[in-house]
């Protein structure tokens, strides 16, 4: 018989990404208050494909845990986790501290060890740091293979099969148990909670931790300057034909 999955999912609560990002006045950081947060894009659809992964063979998936590190306020993601098919959830509460990705993944580290998962399905990327070094990170600590940039994964026995977005194509990797896949966009199209869902999801288990808790110290090893707007840039032209094209880059000596 086949490992049956234990899958967590780390989901990040980040501002919504339809807003536009404003700078805050101290120029540390971009402004927070009043502003629409939200599932981090990249965390849904890494949630969606271990849902859709049960969907496929419901025997096969034994459980998917939510974990989110965040402020307390990161339990709304958490709730939204659990009403659209996580069975339960962690929030590792660490107020309104930034924490660096090294340190996320050293305390997902010890929550992979606590669960005895053996998939762990995290975003490509959180859009607000943009670091893309979590999933590598936590790979490394457990001495796990990766698959990152997944655009598609198919299960079969203990083999995953991952086909990888690279520049100018793809890329198809195959590894054994336990694996860390990161989440391209077009994986999949995550689904919206539905209302019966929320409802239920109140009734699943949120756990609360402390960094402590999981023996894991915050350090802080990267200090932020300063945060600036960039330059805007000046409208383009169009051009009707190549030959203007060609002087216009003459005359801007870009030629
Ligand atoms: P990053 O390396 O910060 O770009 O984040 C990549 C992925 O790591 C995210 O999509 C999440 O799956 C996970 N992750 C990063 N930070 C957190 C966090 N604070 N809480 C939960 N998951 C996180």
């Amino acid at each position: 018989m086949s490992t049956k999955l234990r899958i967590l999912v780390p989901v990040k609560r980040v501002i919504d990404f339809a807003i536009k990002p404003r700078i805050n006045k101290t120029q540390t950081g971009v402004e927070t208050k009043g502003v629409k947060f939200s599932i981090n894009p990249f965390c849904d659809i890494a949630l969606e494909e271990s849902i859709r992964i049960r969907e496929a063979d419901k025997d096969k998936v034994e459980n998917i845990h939510a974990v989110s590190i965040g402020p307390t306020k990161a339990q709304d993601v958490l709730r939204t986790a659990l009403a659209k098919g996580a069975d339960n959830s962690t929030l590792v509460d660490v107020g309104d501290e930034e924490v660096e990705p090294l340190s996320v993944a050293k305390l997902l580290q010890k929550v992979v060890e606590k669960d005895n998962s053996n998939l762990v399905i995290l975003g490509k990327q959180a859009i607000d740091d943009d670091a893309n070094q979590t999933g590598q990170m936590l790979a490394g600590l457990l001495n796990w293979p990766q698959a990152t940039n997944a655009s598609k994964v198919e299960i079969d026995g203990d083999n995953v099969t991952v086909t990888r977005e690279i520049d100018g194509g793809a890329d198809t990797l195959r590894a054994k148990l336990p694996l860390i896949i990161t989440t391209d966009l077009r994986l999949n199209e995550p689904r919206y909670a539905s209302l019966p869902n929320i409802m239920k999801a109140k009734k699943k288990p949120l756990e609360k931790l402390k960094a402590s808790d999981l023996g894991i110290e915050l350090v802080k090893r990267i200090e932020t300057l300063k945060v600036v707007e960039p330059p805007v840039r000046n409208a383009g032209i169009k051009v009707e034909t190549v030959d203007e094209l060609v002087s216009k880059l003459k005359e801007l000596k870009a030629i």
